[in-house]
């Protein structure tokens, strides 16, 4: 067995075993996507892999031996499928046109008459190929990477670059008539480490991406999409210290549950979504320095005005009743308006903790509700 055969059944042990084992990681995080399509691609893909693999290995002994264009062509297969399972590829039409590009490309590049013969050609194309392919894959990692700011699509981008340098060097290093094999050998090492590097963007970028859908549903009430209390004091804690006062609205609808015994629970959901969404865009729209909306819980919501005195947040609560009282909601042909009890209060930051205010705040809106509902009322 001559020297090129053991680095080329070295390389295919070695790039085998990477492989297959970035093949089972890629699985677990279909897996944990939930994402059954991929699952199913990625069997095929993990099937025509191993016929490529024991097509290589069957070199090892002399007789059996498969022409290396076959075991290549099931190789790349493998990858191709592989990448299309990775990476939501097929959302987009111009990556069918790349997949039969590449096919067409390789079977070319075995099976022309003069490449077939001559490794040094075949090289050349390969290098032309792939760097096609990779030039294509950073620049659109670097877009997703420019809008995400993730960092696994930078390391991904990176892994793609590598390559694009590989098949740069391999150029250089056939037109300076290094030996075809230790160039070979030199391009299958930087690919596998690249394709590592590739997956371990793609792990990292679904790690990013998932942490930071966890922490944002973690902060925010389902119904309404307004925060809730754990991301009301998370935000209040993070944001407070760059203000001196800060004033706190509590408010509830009133007579909210005749609403849901005489229509129903599943309309009294909705207005709860439609009240939440006015507190939340009135809030904008009369406060222009910075607010937190929470729904407290129920037919409860708290609302946080920062560097805001008692007088503003006082005018804040009456536009906001006044608002949400002009309304007309309507049910089965049925119109009628809603209203909602105000309770404001207010210190100077950290003066006894923002639990102490919104206490505050949830006695003066007992007060309004005892004066009749439809009121706002100051804890004095
Ligand atoms: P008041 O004017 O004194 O506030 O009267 P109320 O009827 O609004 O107050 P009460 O506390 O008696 O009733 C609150 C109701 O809010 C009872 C509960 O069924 C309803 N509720 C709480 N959470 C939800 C929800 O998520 N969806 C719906 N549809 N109803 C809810
Ligand atoms: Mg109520
Ligand atoms: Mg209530």
């Amino acid at each position: 067995m001559s020297l090129s055969d053991l680095i080329s059944i070295g390389m295919t042990l070695g790039t085998g075993i990477i492989i297959l084992a970035n093949i089972i990681l890629m699985n677990l995080v279909a897996y944990y996507r939930e994402e059954q399509d991929s699952l199913k691609v990625f069997c095929i893909s993990f099937m025509i892999f191993g016929v490529a693999w024991v097509l290589y290995i069957s070199r090892i002994f002399d007789f059996f031996y498969v022409p290396i264009s076959l075991a290549a062509a099931f190789y790349y297969a493998a990858i191709i499928i592989y990448y299309i399972a990775t990476s939501r590829f097929l959302r987009h039409a111009i990556n069918y046109y790349l997949i039969a590009a590449t096919l067409l490309a390789y079977c070319i590049i075995y099976w022309s008459p003069g490449a077939s013969d001559d490794i040094s050609l075949r090289s050349y194309g390969q290098a032309l190929v792939s760097g096609c392919i990779h030039s294509y894959f950073a620049f659109i990692y670097y877009k997703q990477f420019k809008k995400e700011k993730n960092i696994g699509h930078f390391i991904t981008l990176s892994a793609h670059f590598i390559i694009l340098l590989i098949e740069i060097l391999r150029c250089y290093l056939l037109l300076e008539s290094i030996e075809p094999m230790l160039i070979l050998g030199i391009v299958v090492v930087a690919h596998t480490i690249s394709l590592i590097l590739n997956n371990i963007g793609i792990m990292t970028a679904f790690s990013f991406n998932h942490y930071k859908a966890v922490r944002s549903l973690s902060k925010k009430d389902s119904l309404t999409g307004l925060l809730n209390r754990r991301g009301f004091f998370e935000l209040y804690q993070a944001k407070s210290c760059r203000y001196q006062e800060v004033a706190i609205i509590s408010c509830d609808i009133d007579y909210f549950k005749t609403i849901n015994d005489n229509h129903g629970h599943s309309y009294g959901d909705q207005i709860l979504e439609q009240i939440a969404h006015e507190l939340k865009e009135h809030t904008k729209l009369n406060f222009t320095k910075e607010s937190l909306v929470a729904r407290w819980g129920g037919e409860e919501f708290v609302i946080a005005l920062f560097d805001c005195s008692i007088n503003q947040a006082h005018a804040l609560a009456d536009t906001l009743r006044e608002n949400i009282h002009n309304n007309e909601y309507e049910i089965n042909q049925d119109s009628f308006r809603i209203s909602l009890s105000f309770g404001v209060a207010h210190h100077q930051v950290n003066a006894n903790g923002i639990e102490h205010l919104i206490r505050q705040s949830d006695k003066a809106l007992y007060q309004a509700k005892l004066l009749g509902r439809n009121q706002v009322a100051c804890h004095t």
